[in-house]
């Protein structure tokens, strides 16, 4: 009996067991005594998780996956929650401990997943994992890149990104249409911002709004004075803003 995959839960199951083992392992696994599994599936990377020196947690969405977890996967069974990641508090099962978070994503959630784990980095010193390969190269993107945006600017102040490597459409069953890529998040030893972060986020989102303006214009909705729009840090674009910059620009708009 295996799971028949559904699309609109983004089911595309892994065939490839040495990427499997190459996902697990990118994990340091220290300094925090459990991992949290997205999206679990038929559990070919939980089970690299379970040789781990560490507690493995899985939540996942689907019934008809849970109860094959649960059929195959004995020693996991009380640590699997079947739940939606994006609304389920993990403040019930974690409570203020540490954990790091794994997963061939669910590719339909991607940006949900990202803006959610930002929601809870307090306790995440760790994330990767698969998304669909734009999104992976989005997220670890740098200033003047095209693919630099939101995605890359929020999660970079408070990680550092790398994209590891990209798999083929061929490994997976039934196979995505894209190719798929592996990123590493370790959040930075000082990921508080020196600037009022709900304004940093704000800056950032319409900002990259129009991403061909100038801030000058795509910041107009900001009502910022004459005198702080004449600094020549409004001439430029977002997407050639580094995040200190974003951040010093927060930080002008916030003494306006
Ligand atoms: N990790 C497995 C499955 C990947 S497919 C593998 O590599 O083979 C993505 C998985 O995420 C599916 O099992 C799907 O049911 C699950 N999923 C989708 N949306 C979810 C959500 N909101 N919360 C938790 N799991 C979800």
């Amino acid at each position: 009996m295996s799971v028949k995959a559904k699309k609109h839960l983004g089911q595309h199951f892994l065939k490839d067991e040495n990427i499997a083992r190459k996902i697990a392992d990118t994990l340091s696994y220290k300094n925090y005594n459990h991992v949290l599994e997205i999206g679990p599936g038929m559990g070919v990377l939980t089970k690299y998780l379970l040789e781990k020196d560490i507690t493995t947690h899985v939540i996942e969405i689907d019934t008809e996956s849970v109860d094959y977890l649960k059929a195959n996967y004995l020693n996991l069974a009380d640590r699997i929650i079947e739940q939606d990641f994006l609304k389920y508090n993990l403040k019930d099962i974690f409570n203020d401990e540490p954990f790091a978070i794994i997963g061939n994503f669910p590719y339909n959630i991607s940006s949900q997943i990202v803006f959610k784990l930002l929601e809870i980095r307090q306790q995440v010193p760790e994330f990767s994992g698969m998304f669909q390969k734009e999104v992976a190269m989005r997220i670890c993107s740098k200033e003047g890149s095209k693919a630099y945006g939101i995605l890359s600017v929020l999660t970079q102040a408070f990680y550092n990104a790398n994209y590891l490597f990209t798999v083929p459409p061929s490994v997976f069953n039934p196979p995505p249409k894209v190719d798929s890529g592996v990123l590493l998040l370790k959040r930075k030893d000082n990921y508080t911002l020196p600037c009022d972060e709900k304004l940093f986020f704000k800056v950032v989102k319409t900002g990259f709004q129009q991403r061909r303006k100038t801030l000058r214009n795509s910041l107009k909705t900001l009502n910022l004075s004459d005198n702080l729009k004449a600094n020549v840090i409004f001439d430029k674009r977002p997407e050639q803003l580094s995040v200190l910059e974003f951040i010093e620009l927060t930080l002008l708009i916030e003494n306006d």
